[in-house]
């Protein structure tokens, strides 16, 4: 059998050995060291913020931000509902309750339209959300004005969960820097990979060092241990950040190579009525992380989940469009606010929509026979 076409995999630069040398050399195996304080360095330089603090998950990065804009039990969180999990779980484990918003066409992201309903609604019962989490789909950035001017105007934080946005930008600004704090992720299927990691990063040094402390378990200045809040074991390795450093070196590579994938694709199908490739909003640059495209139902008759199938009996992994927060069983009773009283967007993009290998270790080859087995099942 060929081997499997793969939808994302960790793909080395070969410089990340000569920094986990580096640590074994210096025996800096710990969660701190030269490697973590040059990967927030470099991290934060290349993005384009004053610091950066290294966490061993973008979820962990997520709850270290809820936490220090001050997120307790039994406030809200808005959020994005079209989203992985992990954008949501740390609401939960702060006992606050999310409020999802659906997404807008163009970017697939948050609605500005849905979300300056919520915040009107909440407003007027007196309850704003402590935060607001906004998620940058596959790469492609949210609308930023829009949503930083409707959080400014009600005083609401926003934090940007940038997992998959790591290498995009939005009017010529990194993705990642637009809220008050930004979260990035390096678990091994996304852009770069440290085998599992995260980054959070903010203008503000005071909060960043403050989540440093808070991901040390919160220990106090004193020759004993001494504790006065609760904290968290949330650090990233020296080894772990050695492999970071290696792979930012290619992250600018990586997005290329991710870009031309998906113009391959967008090439491809150009002409098959009923497939549209995810938009990229004018002003707006993706880093591409998974090409995904819709399959409109009434154009196409074979549904995105038999594709997939057919995809999968060839040894090519596809997947579908995460499924919205607001449809899944853990968040049933949360309260959901669509972009149009007719039309639910995320719902949309959930039942028509398929993620295709976006491998970069893909070759050309590799890529067309995943093109052609789509253009001849439609
Ligand atoms: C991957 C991902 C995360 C979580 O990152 P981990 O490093 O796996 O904890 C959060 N949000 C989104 C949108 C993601 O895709």
């Amino acid at each position: 059998m060929s081997k499997r076409i793969l939808l994302s995999s960790p793909h080395m630069s070969g410089t990340e050995q000569k920094y986990i040398q580096e640590a074994f050399y210096t025996n800096w195996i710990a969660p701190l060291g030269a490697n973590v304080d040059g990967f927030e360095r470099e991290l934060a330089e290349y993005v384009g913020v004053k610091a950066a603090s290294a966490t061993s998950s973008g979820t962990g990065a997520i709850h270290l931000a809820l936490d220090l804009v001050g997120v307790k039990a039994g406030d809200t969180v808005f959020c994005s509902t079209l989203t992985f999990i992990a954008s949501a779980n740390p609401i939960l484990y702060l006992g606050a309750k999310p409020v999802f918003i659906d997404s807008e066409p163009t970017t697939w992201n948050m609605s500005p339209q849905a979300l300056a309903t919520a915040l009107q609604e909440a407003a007027t019962a007196g309850k704003l959300p402590k935060a607001v989490i906004v998620v940058n789909l596959y790469g492609q950035s949210a609308r930023m004005d829009e949503i930083m001017q409707l959080c400014n105007q009600y005083d609401v934080p926003v934090i940007e969960d940038a997992a998959e946005s790591l290498g995009s930008s939005y009017k010529g600004r990194k993705s990642g820097t637009f809220g008050h704090f930004g979260i990035y992720s390096f678990n091994g299927n996304k852009i770069i990979t440290t085998s599992g990691g995260g980054m959070l990063v903010s203008d503000d040094e005071t909060l960043i060092a403050r989540s440093r402390f808070l991901a040390t378990q919160a220990r106090d200045a004193a020759k004993h241990y001494q504790h006065s809040v609760v904290g968290y074991n949330y650090r990233m390795s020296n080894i772990v950040a050695g492999i970071g450093r290696g792979q930012l070196e290619v992250l600018d590579e990586r997005v290329a190579q991710k870009r031309a994938i998906f113009e391959r694709y967008a090439a491809a199908f150009n002409e098959i009525d009923g497939i549209d490739m995810m938009p990229e909003l004018e002003g707006t640059f993706s880093n591409r992380w998974l090409s995904t495209m819709t399959m409109d139902p009434k154009k196409i008759s074979i549904s995105p989940y038999a594709l997939m199938d057919l995809l999968n009996e060839a040894n090519i992994e596809s997947r579908p469009v995460w499924k919205p927060l607001h449809m899944q069983p853990l968040f049933e009773d949360c309260t959901f606010y669509p972009h149009a009283a007719d039309g639910v967007v995320s719902e949309r993009l959930f039942a028509t929509g398929v993620c295709l290998p976006s491998d970069s270790k893909m070759t050309v080859e590799e890529q067309q026979k995943v093109i052609d087995l789509i253009v001849k099942t439609l």
